[in-house]
């Protein structure tokens, strides 16, 4: 039996152990992979305050490290439910239940598809929603960016360190990532841009060889040679497993008060997963913290 299941040891989860743990609880922190969330898939974070510029793989480490001394219990398995029975609840994993009087979720977001002809086919074949993981791969070729925001502009300046060429697509005409990254993408002599436009298709026969690219002001259709198109068009909920609490909005994000209270006593999310306007990692970290406090609030209240 647990104080606290934490379930996603992102920078939202990892922060709510530390704090949960400091409080004295007993706290069990449950991963299907990687520690370190999304931040692992991040080339270079430099809105993190404290560091100018520091790769997400080792803020994730640097966040990591210290749980095990404070005796937080790091889990392995994917959750696939929890049961609310009052003053305990019941997390489910593919092949183990843990009872614990508070649940902590902080599984984040998962990238959202573009949902085209030859995407899936060729997902891993020149399709790539991950530059920190598969931009070495792609040594001097031509490569499309789909998106506008933070992630798509961030990391299209990461490829071009590989890449002959980066070319973003955006669906406005203009973009919608922070102004400096905007003027550092403007200023890079190897990145260019196809505004108002919408991928279509993503062809080739083993590997990505052609996208056919579409003008939503024009209705104009042209077929572009890539050797590579890596997507970010924005992000959906990882929060299917909390579907019978109906803690959820229309579009699956997790709804919370200021202290990550859900709708079900206990029962607390943070970051990324939570219906929100700024997903970033020290938006994760406050909710963490607040979480962990309030785990440990509910506890003494209900103790
Ligand atoms: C390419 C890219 C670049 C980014 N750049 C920046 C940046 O420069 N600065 C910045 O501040 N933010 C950046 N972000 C956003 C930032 O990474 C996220 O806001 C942050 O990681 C969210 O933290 P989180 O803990 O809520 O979720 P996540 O980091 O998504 O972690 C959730 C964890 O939960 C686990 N999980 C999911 N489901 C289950 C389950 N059922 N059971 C067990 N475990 C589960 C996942 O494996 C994952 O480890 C970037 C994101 C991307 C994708």
């Amino acid at each position: 039996m647990y104080d606290t299941i934490i379930i996603g040891a992102g920078p939202a989860g990892m922060t709510a152990a530390l704090y949960a743990a400091r409080s004295n609880l007993k706290v069990a922190l449950i991963e299907g992979g990687l520690p370190g969330g999304q931040m692992n898939n991040t080339s270079d974070i430099e809105n993190y305050p404290g560091y100018a510029n520091i790769s997400g793989p080792e803020l994730a480490e640097k966040m990591f490290e210290p749980l095990e001394n404070l005796g937080v219990e790091h889990l392995y398995g994917f959750v696939k439910n929890i049961e609310n029975h009052g003053d305990v609840k019941k997390v489910i994993t593919d092949n183990e239940e843990f009872g614990t009087r508070t649940v902590i979720v902080a599984t984040g977001s998962k990238h959202r598809l573009l949902g085209v002809p030859g995407e899936e086919e060729l997902n891993s074949r020149g399709v790539s929603y991950c530059a920190v993981c598969d931009g070495a791969f792609f040594r001097d070729q031509d490569l499309l960016v789909v998106g506008g925001g933070d992630s798509a502009v961030e990391e299209a300046i990461f490829l071009t360190q590989f890449a002959k060429t980066v070319t973003i697509v955006h669906r406005r005409d203009e973009l919608r990532a922070q102004k400096v990254l905007q003027d550092r993408a403007f200023a890079n002599d190897k990145i260019n841009f196809i505004w108002d436009s919408v991928v279509k298709e993503i062809k080739g026969e083993n590997r990505v060889e052609s996208v056919v690219i579409e003008n939503v002001k024009t209705n104009q259709v042209t077929e572009h040679a890539f050797g590579g198109v890596f997507i970010y068009v924005g992000l959906d909920p990882v929060s299917d497993f909390t579907k019978d609490l109906q803690i959820q909005d229309e579009s699956g994000w997790i709804v919370t008060d200021d202290h990550m209270k859900t709708s079900v006593a206990g029962v607390f999310a943070v970051g990324d997963v939570r219906q929100k306007d700024l997903r970033q990692v020290t938006t994760a970290v406050g909710d963490g913290a607040i979480a962990g406090q309030e785990a440990y609030k509910y506890i003494t209240e209900h103790s």
